[in-house]
């Protein structure tokens, strides 16, 4: 995915042998699950990550691409 941030806080090292682990439940996720909130105004600013095993939030993400507000 061609993912493009302006600011970059700090380096990311790319490794896909690592797998991540959910800091709630421990359990080691080769995937991890997300989804569009819904917003007052019938979209949904970015995405929500989450657990897929406890469902518990693990973190928000901003739009992919710069979207247009009008
Ligand atoms: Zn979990």
């Amino acid at each position: 995915m061609a993912t493009q941030t302006l600011a970059k806080p700090c380096t990311a090292v790319r490794r896909d042998d690592l797998v991540p682990v959910c800091p709630y439940c421990e359990t080691e996720l080769p995937e991890i699950y997300l989804r569009k909130p819904q917003g007052p105004f019938g979209m949904g600013r970015g995405f929500v990550f989450f657990c897929p095993h406890c469902r518990k939030v693990m973190g928000f993400a901003a739009q992919w691409y710069p979207f247009p507000l009008g």
